[in-house]
């Protein structure tokens, strides 16, 4: 009989310790050569490959290390470099690899990056490749060959991950006219043809093919262009055993294409979609393996490996063992590394977790149910049970409060007086000039800013040394706000390591983690929390903070609060209840905030939803009930307070034509949106659509380092006038401005504030 195998679809990359952010930054800050950064490359793939093997993993994937980004390395694979980028030769050196990711300077050239955006539904982002019209294709870099080259003279033959060519191109951006897709597959498929058939020579027996997009709504057009291209790719090397993975939906209505597609396997993401397994059952032909992608690669918790297994031995059932493997749902990618290196979680919660290296173990101990019978792995089955007991039974996780709070909910608590109403109550309390000025919340998270908490962590500085120097620190950026002339101050965040990780580390039933890190982009990383049991506020969070920068001034001072949404989004949630019911419980707790931040005498608050847009759903058909939530949350949130109080959020992105029902719904009295970058395009929406409330369209891109002048901001703002009424429009930036530096910050304030007045100027001597 044979065996089912365990394997995994990428391992993270940044490191237990995040090893390649350190490398990468000592690189970039010139502080090591080339070849010290490659071998700290070569050391975590080793690593990761040694530790894979030792687990008892059978299929090992290579190639889903980068120094920045797969999908770069894809299109420097194709040479899809554009010119600007190129070295004389044509091909792509490190250099240049890294301008195309972050921008620079090359041959004394300085060049901004390309574009980043939102890897699907996850907070890690790609970046987006650029084609020209006729864009050629050819055998740029032989990364993936080297590093399987690489696994081979270590004893350990690995998987090769490839991004698929579908995926590339649909991913990609086109700076010309746009080629049917058909002709562009034709040339770049060529490309791919020669990587596999060289893989085969060099002797891989598997090679993995992420086709991420088929787990989108495509057009049929679109769909029917696979089935030609994976037949060239297979007759390319017909040695080589395809596997060809989409993860993070259910395949939808590309499922029947998918199974048919003429390779030897194919990937289900049964975290996602369960339901889907049957018919794939039934449906696959008796050629095709599949995948099953059974213990979730994107969340935290210890995986339920019992009623996984009856679910296995079913389909193998079907199947029988030679046409199954056993996965993660996705790649790793979107997990910490390593539970055993956590120090500092909850020791209860901790025992339910699994981060990348658990998930490895399950994988494999599912296998070795399959493969020698349960008896083999009693233990470990046992202690799964266990734990999912414990976490079901468990006082951390269940708070009879929050529940009983949430039944109790009517529709009135969503709701608030008609905005004309607010409008006029709000006008009489703030007196602000037309054209009002603001920041999105966060001020320079300085050196000094960032030492100062890292000191109070490791217990360097008493709490009162640091709370003593963080007033100091606000009250000078109250006095700042003043002498550059906004009108809405804020204190300036400088409490929160990340909007979302702060209200983490104060909300009972969330987590924080020490080294839980997951890459975000290049060297960045991020902590998301971890929501364990239900979610309430014990004390005030931001309170203190905000009163106190009021207490310094007659200005406005606006209190900031991260949304519901955006914390669900950015945490690890919750699998035994419905994602709605935390996202309620997440709102009241904020709701009680926002309640004790107008009792304090605060006039404005801001609820910041960057990541509604992330949220939604890959398939169309599960986006409203998704709004329909996200929209009530936000409203339960917000509603509770008096007409006077003027509600503000935050959005981080311009194109929302598609979700400008939903932002209309929230039904703040003021939203900012980044609007900068794109020249004030997203303003298009708004002819069509008369937005009924206020609006603050961003008209300094904060992402650049460049100071913009008066008179350019000034016309993005006389832009936004075109198509907005001057009495509902708001002066801001883009987003928050911890990540420039003061010497930015202040010219570009007072440009930004003098643009105001001048437009003040000119609004009034029109009307
Ligand atoms: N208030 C936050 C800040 O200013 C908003 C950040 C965000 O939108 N991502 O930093
Ligand atoms: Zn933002």
């Amino acid at each position: 009989m044979s065996a089912v195998p365990a394997t995994n679809l990428g391992f993270p990359r940044i490191g237990p310790r995040r090893e390649l952010k350190q490398a990468l930054e000592q690189y970039w800050a010139g502080k090591s050569s080339k070849a010290d950064l490659s071998s700290a490359a070569a050391s975590i793939r080793q690593a990761n490959w040694r530790q894979q093997h030792a687990l008892g993993l059978d299929h090992i994937p290579s190639n889903d290390f980068s120094l920045y980004d797969h999908v770069l390395d894809t299109a420097a694979m194709v040479g899809a470099i554009p010119d600007r980028y190129r070295a004389p030769d044509g091909g792509l050196d490190l250099d240049s690899y890294f301008c195309m990711a972050r921008g620079g300077t090359v041959r004394e050239r300085s060049l901004p990056a390309l574009e980043m955006t939102k890897w699907s539904d996850t907070n890690y982002h790609y970046i987006v490749p650029e084609l020209a019209s006729g864009q050629p294709f050819a055998l740029t870099s032989t990364k993936v060959l080297d590093e399987f080259a690489e696994s081979v003279d270590l004893g350990i033959p690995t998987r090769p991950v490839l991004l698929g060519p579908v995926s590339f191109l649909l991913l990609s951006k086109h700076t010309g006219s746009p080629e049917p897709l058909t002709l562009l597959l034709d040339r770049l498929v060529t490309v791919y043809e020669e990587v596999l058939e060289a893989l085969e020579r060099d002797g891989a027996t598997w090679v993995q093919m992420d086709e991420p997009v088929l787990a989108l709504d495509l057009d049929p057009e679109t769909r029917s262009v696979f089935a030609l291209t994976y037949r060239r790719l297979r007759d390319a090397a017909p040695g080589l055993s395809i596997l060809v993975a989409a993860y993070f939906a259910g395949y939808g209505e590309n499922l029947s294409a998918a199974l048919e597609l003429p390779v030897n396997a194919l990937h289900l993401d049964l975290v996602r979609d369960g339901d889907q397994l049957e018919h794939a059952l039934s449906a696959a032909p008796s050629s095709l393996a599949l995948s099953m992608g059974i213990v979730n690669g994107r969340n935290v918790w210890r995986a339920d490996l019992e009623p996984m297994l009856v679910q296995l031995e079913h389909a193998r059932g079907r199947l029988g063992a030679e046409r199954m493997l056993i996965a993660p749902s996705c790649s790793l990618l979107h997990v910490p590394v390593d539970l055993t290196l956590e120090e500092t979680i909850d020791d209860t919660v901790k025992t339910w977790l699994a981060f990348a290296v658990q998930r490895i173990e399950e994988v494999v101990v599912l296998s070795r149910a399959l493969n020698e019978g349960r008896a083999a792995v009693e233990e470990q089955l046992r202690a799964a049970t266990s734990v999912r007991d414990a976490r079901r039974t468990s006082k951390r996780v269940n708070d009879p409060g929050v529940g009983r709070r949430l039944t109790t909910l009517t529709p009135e608590l969503e709701t608030r007086s008609p905005f004309g109403e607010r409008r006029t109550a709000q006008r009489a309390r703030l007196s602000l000039p037309v054209l009002p000025t603001t920041t999105i919340g966060s001020f320079p998270q300085t050196a000094e800013v960032r030492q100062l908490r890292l000191r109070e962590r490791r217990g360097e500085i008493t709490a009162e040394a640091y709370e003593r120097r963080l007033r100091e620190l606000v009250a000078d950026t109250v006095r700042f706000q003043e002498s550059v002339g906004l009108d809405v101050l804020v204190h300036g965040e400088f409490e929160r390591n990340d909007m979302v990780e702060y209200f983490g580390e104060h909300l009972a039933g969330m987590a924080v983690t020490a080294n839980g890190w997951v890459q975000s982009y290049g060297s960045r990383c991020v902590k998301p929390p971890v929501i364990f049991g239900d979610v309430s506020r014990p004390h005030p969070i931001t309170v203190g903070w905000t009163a106190y920068a009021q207490s310094l001034t007659d200005r406005p001072m606006k209190g900031m609060l991260t949304g519901p949404v955006t914390i669900l989004k950015w945490s690890f949630v919750r699998d035994d209840q419905p994602l709605e019911t935390t996202c309620r419980q997440i709102a009241l707790a904020i709701r009680d905030e926002v309640a004790d931040l107008e009792a304090a005498g605060i006039g404005i608050v801001q609820i910041d939803e960057p990541a509604l847009r992330e949220g939604l759903p890959l398939h169309a058909t599960d986006q409203s009930d998704y709004l329909r939530w996200a929209v009530r949350a936000f409203r339960l949130a917000s509603s509770g307070v008096a007409d006077a109080t003027q509600i503000h959020t935050h959005m981080c992105y311009g194109e929302f034509n598609d979700l400008i029902n939903s932002i209309t719904a929230f039904d703040a009295d003021v939203i900012s949106i980044e609007a900068s970058r794109s020249g004030m395009e997203l303003l298009r929406a708004f002819t069509d659509f008369r937005y009924p409330n206020e609006i603050g369209p961003g008209i300094w891109d904060i992402h650049s380092p460049r100071v913009p002048s008066t008179t350019e901001m000034q016309e993005l703002l006389e832009d936004a006038l075109t198509v907005l009424d001057a009495s509902s429009v708001w002066v801001n930036p883009d987003c928050g401005l911890k990540t420039r530096s003061w010497d930015e910050v202040e010219p570009a304030l007072r440009n930004m504030v003098d643009a105001a007045r001048l437009a003040r100027a000119r609004v009034a001597a029109t009307t």
